[in-house]
């Protein structure tokens, strides 16, 4: 049986016994801001190939570290560049993750093969605790079988990962909601891999111009960069978007529509849940709305599709991974 701790904060004593766990190379999961991550020792390759059995997770797909500070994340890189340290000043701890060229110190198999680590410092007290604890970066991914959603709470994890899990560490629901914004750093230009909590705008402000990966917000796209399959992220139900304001016809089976701002009139039997016009609230709940809906039985989800603009490109991006279609 999984172990799942309730954690107080920084100072519980859980956080030692997980830091235990972790210097024999076992797996524990922990809360961060952003969602639950699946953690292991980053310098132990043996313990990383564990993350990746647990979750299924393709050896194509690196894995972020999660360090306490600058100094930690600069002993995992051959070159920090201005950039690097402009950014992690205002934004770390925070859900910002840096690509930066990989220091020998860190294992080929967090960094799936490739040249690059992506290194990160989480804003959740337990999270730096056990960091600290440990007295390592800890690999951490999200803490869910490959392809499924994130997971907000610990419950998420336990449904998912269950047994494979050594200790589990619940802090209660993660605040942000969605997966950190990815940075790299390693070309001519600063170059977003994934949109996040934190948008273009608010780091363009600090270094100048920031690229957009296209495959990072596109529908369509095969895979460029490591890991950003397009379908991803995704419940077991049929998700689909749809123009706001469409509603749905009489449907069989269990439906739900998600509205933002607002809820047309829907037929009977179909559950409508309604969102506000909100992207740091929608960011905030829609994996918990998708893991309750699951858990519910509904076979299909129609959600409105939100708006365009920059405030919205984190959930637009997750929204079109979770409805994409299985790949082959
Ligand atoms: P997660 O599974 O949510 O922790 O996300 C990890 C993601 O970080 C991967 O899927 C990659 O997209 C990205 N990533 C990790 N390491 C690297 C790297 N060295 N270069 C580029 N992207 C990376
Ligand atoms: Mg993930």
């Amino acid at each position: 049986m999984t172990r799942l701790l309730h954690v107080t904060g920084p100072d519980d004593p859980a956080i030692l016994e997980a830091a235990a766990v972790l210097a024999l190379g076992g797996l524990v999961a922990f809360p961060t801001e952003t969602v639950y991550g699946l953690g292991a020792d980053g310098l132990n390759p043996e313990a990383v190939a564990r993350i990746y059995a647990a979750k299924g997770r393709p050896v194509t797909n690196p894995v972020i570290l999660h360090v306490a500070d600058v100094a930690a994340a600069r002993g995992l890189v051959s070159h920090w560049p201005a950039e690097a340290q402009v950014l992690a000043e205002r934004f770390w701890p925070g859900p910002l993750t840096l690509v930066l060229p990989a220091s020998d110190r860190v294992p080929s198999i967090v960094r799936a093969g490739g040249p690059s680590v992506a290194l990160r410092c989480p804003d959740h007290p337990v999270a730096l605790a056990l960091i600290r604890a440990a007295g390592r970066p800890l690999a951490a991914p999200s803490a869910n079988r490959s392809q499924h959603l994130s997971p907000t709470l610990a419950q998420h994890v336990a449904s998912s990962l269950g047994e494979v899990v050594d200790l589990i560490l619940d802090a209660g629901p993660t605040e942000a909601g969605l997966e950190s914004t990815i940075l790299d750093l390693t070309g001519n230009r600063p170059r977003i891999l994934r949109p996040g909590p934190l948008g273009p705008r608010e780091l363009a402000a600090l270094v100048g111009p920031v690229d957009l990966w296209e495959g990072a917000v596109k529908t369509g796209e095969v895979q460029a960069a490591p890991g950003m399959a397009l379908r991803h992220y995704a419940p077991r139900a049929r998700l689909e978007l749809v123009a706001p304001g469409t509603g749905v016809r009489a449907v069989s089976g269990a439906v739900a529509y998600v509205g933002l701002g607002s809820l047309p009139t829907l037929p009977e039997g179909v559950r409508g849940i309604l969102l506000p016009l909100d992207a740091e609230v929608v960011g905030a709940r829609l994996y918990a709305l998708l893991h309750e809906l699951d858990d519910a039985g509904f076979e299909r989800i129609f959600m409105e599709r939100p708006p365009e603009g920059e405030a919205w490109l984190a959930v637009r991006d997750r929204l079109q991974r979770a409805s994409a279609k299985e790949q082959p």
